[in-house]
């Protein structure tokens, strides 16, 4: 294994705890361990959160969610259908045979979807299927939007004693942005929604909305609280539904408004590459593909086994002109010179002091964090860690 993602039990546990206590009590939330954990490993991360008191998984499809089964049972939690693992994003017919045999629970927002459901339920399963519906509030990405196409959905699913709808959800936009306009008008929508729902005499166990961002936005204290109020009105329990923060990042509040959490969350992914060439170079050397980079001085260089190819991003590649990445070698920044390349990199170890062959370097981790990468590849921690391609291992360290 050339390059490895090691993943702090610890920190996970404690960043799950920390939000929890931010979400405040009586306010489940659920553990988005989709995009195989945002890189970090699904199979390591389910059972980890599991023992951490997740009582929902959310994943995006139901590929993810018999391998996040799997690994719970290889873990040895083997309860009925516990923790729920919520299937977030698209079921089609050939899904419903393993949801119902891995005992996963879909989000809907279409017919076709409970129909489907309703005839493996028949065939496959001794109880009715749960289901959540989405609404649509302001998104257009899934959902079933508010008004004459929710009352149809409702008015039809009523009657249905193959699937149950057992909570209702929808998804903001905005949640980073402080009093974000958006985000009202998508409350007001799922206000809506939730009447024409009570008004159908439906009652749903579970109402969720929000993300990390949710969570960790002072001003939307406010939608945490208005949250519960709703779920409260209709007899249900109130859910956010957290990804990145568990792994110690989120986005900053825009607008007027601090994070509330971010500062106090601890990444939780070290991803680490080996040494595999150290050489010297003379002033005037050139480095890597184009020669971007030329040495003014006699310098000592690592070749890291790492590359585009590992997810390790080319906008990290460093000229004379632009400063690039760096990676922690013995626990000092180690300048990228140079283009990265499919899979190797290298760095500067000038100043590190004694390397020899074979030592690690992290390329992700403590002193070089995901929103750095983001930074200069210019996106956002999600896209980098998610893009992580590289094996996975559990290691506790200390902090
Ligand atoms: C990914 C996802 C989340 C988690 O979002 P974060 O910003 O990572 O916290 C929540 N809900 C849904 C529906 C998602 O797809």
């Amino acid at each position: 294994m050339k390059s490895w993602v090691e993943v702090s039990e610890e920190r996970l546990t404690g960043n799950y705890r920390l939000l929890q206590s931010a979400a405040g009590g009586g306010v489940a939330v659920l553990a988005v361990v989709k995009a195989n954990a945002y890189g970090h490993g699904a199979a390591i991360c389910a059972p980890v959160l599991a023992r951490a008191g997740a009582e929902w998984l959310g994943v995006t499809d139901v590929t993810e969610g018999v391998a996040v089964r799997e690994a719970l049972a290889a873990a040895g939690i083997v309860h009925e259908r516990q923790p729920r693992i919520l299937v977030m994003s698209g079921l089609l017919r050939e899904d419903c045979e393993d949801m119902i045999r891995c005992g996963l629970t879909p989000v809907v927002w279409q017919r076709e979807q409970m129909e489907w459901l309703a005839d493996a339920a028949a065939r496959y399963g001794d109880e009715a299927m749960p289901v959540h519906l989405e609404v649509d509030t302001g998104m257009a990405r899934q959902g079933v939007t508010p008004g004459p196409e929710l009352d149809a959905l409702l008015a039809w699913a009523k009657d249905q004693a193959g699937v149950r709808i057992e909570g209702v959800m929808t998804h903001f936009a905005s949640s980073e942005v402080a009093a974000s306009v958006q985000t009202a008008m998508q409350r007001k929508r799922f206000e809506q929604a939730m009447t024409a729902i009570a008004g159908a005499g439906l009652h749903p166990e579970w109402v969720h909305a929000g993300n990390s961002s949710t969570v960790d936005n002072p001003s939307n204290e406010g939608n945490v609280a208005w949250l519960r109020a709703l779920a409260e009105g209709v007899g249900a329990k109130p859910m956010v539904r957290t990804g990145i923060a568990l792994y110690g990042y989120c986005l900053p509040i825009e607008g007027n408004g601090r994070n509330a959490v971010r500062q106090t969350l601890q990444p939780v992914m070290t991803w680490k590459t080996r040494v595999i060439g150290l050489r010297e170079i003379e002033a005037g050397d050139t480095v890597g593909y184009n020669g971007i980079f030329t040495a003014d001085r006699k310098m000592r260089l690592a070749l890291l086994s790492v590359g585009y190819a590992d997810g390790l991003r080319r906008e990290l590649s460093a000229s004379n002109a632009r400063q690039g990445g760096w990676a922690m070698v013995k626990g000092q920044r180690a300048a990228i010179v140079g283009r990265v390349s499919m899979n190797l990199t290298i760095v500067d170890v000038t100043g590190v002091g004694e390397v020899a062959l074979g030592d690690e370097a992290v390329v992700l981790g403590d002193g070089v964090t995901a929103d750095d990468h983001a930074r200069l590849a210019g996106t956002i921690a999600y896209e980098i860690l998610c893009g992580v391609q590289a094996g996975h291992r559990c290691g506790v360290r200390a902090g």
